[in-house]
């Protein structure tokens, strides 16, 4: 079977190729799809068999089988291209207020960027998400419109979310929207626009945040009784922020007492062990879709109590806009930095990006369907790997596949298996 076969987004799904974007709920036209999130997969999609008519609306936004560039700007940094796309300007940033800066992950542009647009360019909201206050292990969408909701939203949520499930929010305002998501949010949001253009006439200005992988939600059940709590004793709960990168922090519930572990301890040591099947295959984890993506600029050392800085990446002639104009209002500093800083800040994006078309190749050679990507240099980038390197990235491929048994779909969820989906805010 191949992806083009594919249809329905169980089907997807079944594969292990769902990024859990949510575009899918969006995109049916019989609003016959729910999401759940499965502990030791992600969030997935799952229909009423009876009322899906197979029409294929949510296959043509799943990023999780197809993401395509189809040209560059010729004005995007040569260098750039090969490893991380369309990039026009490379910048170290902030935002100037201190309360963004020191709640958000890193710098605060993301959220200082979507405050502009709001107060300055006549945008109605913002989509992205935020924990969801009655369930704090898992994350909800939010359609922020003023500076407190915003804020409710910063930081980084190492666990499922699934922001284009309300694309309606944006469609539906009465003028244009910011979306902050995931790369992978962003390849939905496009995909979505470019079959919807009621939709495409309300988007103003899509971030993406760089990304490593998002962790099933059983990784923050790890994470969590590492520290020695229980799902039902939490209150709140900090992956990173408040500082930078900020303690992982969790809050009991009736209890004064905060648990903390470093985020080096949480995401490397318990997070990223956990990190959905789909994501080790994804050739974008700066967000090549995106106006303008942030990340870190983990190149340096980051000293104690330094405040955040985030690497931003200007992807399109209208993030340019939109950058300088937040800078000239006083949103955000902006320095100037070297396009060498991007791998020497995300050595293992780079080593994604270099292992891919090993990886797919070991799944192809199996029978497994993998996803299409088109304008990723897949091969020129393998072609930098070392002979023994390339060697490992196949063999660790085959070796996965036996282990964990990928040649084989997973079953199709129905809703009876999980009769109380995910739960969301009254
Ligand atoms: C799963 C994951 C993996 C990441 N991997 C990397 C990496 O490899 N390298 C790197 O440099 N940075 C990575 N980041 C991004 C980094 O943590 C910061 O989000 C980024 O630097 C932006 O910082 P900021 O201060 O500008 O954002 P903020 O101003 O804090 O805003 C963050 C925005 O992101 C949204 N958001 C948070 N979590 C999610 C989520 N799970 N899905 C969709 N939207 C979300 C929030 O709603 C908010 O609008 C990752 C983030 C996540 C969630």
């Amino acid at each position: 079977m191949t992806t083009k076969q594919f249809g329905t987004v169980e089907q997807v799904a079944s594969w292990r190729l769902c990024t859990g974007c949510g575009a899918c709920v969006f995109a049916c036209p019989e609003n016959n799809i729910q999401l759940i999130d499965v502990p030791d997969q992600g969030i997935r999609p799952i229909a009423n068999s009876a009322k899906c008519w197979k029409c294929g609306e949510c296959v043509k936004v799943c990023p999780g089988i197809e993401v395509s560039h189809q040209s560059f700007n010729s004005q995007t940094i040569p260098q750039l291209r090969q490893a991380w796309g369309p990039v026009l300007e490379v910048w170290e940033s902030y935002a100037t207020n201190p309360e963004i800066r020191y709640k958000s992950s890193s710098g605060g542009v993301a959220t200082a960027l979507a405050l502009f647009c709001l107060e300055n360019e006549d945008m109605t909201g913002v989509l992205h998400i935020r924990a969801n206050s009655e369930a704090p292990l898992q994350n909800i969408s939010s359609f922020s419109k003023n500076r407190e909701e915003l804020l409710a939203c910063a930081g980084s949520r190492y666990s499922p979310a699934a922001p284009c499930e309300k694309l309606d929010c944006i469609q539906e305002a009465d003028s244009s929207c910011v979306f902050i998501g995931k790369p992978c949010d962003v390849v939905a949001l496009r995909k979505s626009q470019a079959v919807n253009p009621e939709l495409d006439a309300k988007v103003g200005l899509a971030i993406s945040i760089f990304c490593a992988g998002t962790p099933a939600t059983n990784a923050t059940y790890n994470l969590i009784d590492a520290l020695g709590v229980k799902p039902d004793e939490v209150e709140g709960l900090r992956y990173r922020g408040h500082g930078w990168p900020g303690m992982t922090t969790v809050k009991v519930k009736g209890n004064k007492q905060t648990y903390q572990m470093t985020y080096n301890e949480s995401w490397g040591g318990i997070l990223s062990k956990n990190i959905q099947i789909r994501c080790r295959l994804c050739p974008d984890g700066t967000g090549e879709f995106a106006d303008i993506s942030c990340g870190d600029p983990w190149y340096r050392e980051i000293e104690p109590d330094e405040p955040g800085r985030s690497l931003v990446l200007v992807r399109t002639d209208h993030g340019h806009r939109i950058l300088y104009k937040a800078m000239e209002a006083g949103y955000i500093e902006l320095e100037r930095a070297q396009p060498e800083v991007l791998a020497a800040s995300q050595k293992s994006l780079l080593e994604k990006r270099q292992n891919l078309f090993g990886r797919l190749l070991a799944m192809r050679l199996m029978g497994i369907p993998v996803p299409h990507f088109e304008g990723f240099s897949l091969l020129s980038n393998w072609r930098n790997l070392s002979v023994s390197e390339k060697a490992r990235s196949i063999a660790g491929t085959f070796r996965r596949i036996f282990q964990r048994n990928w040649r084989k779909p997973l079953k199709v969820l129905n809703a009876t298996d999980f009769s109380a989906g995910r739960k969301n805010e009254k």
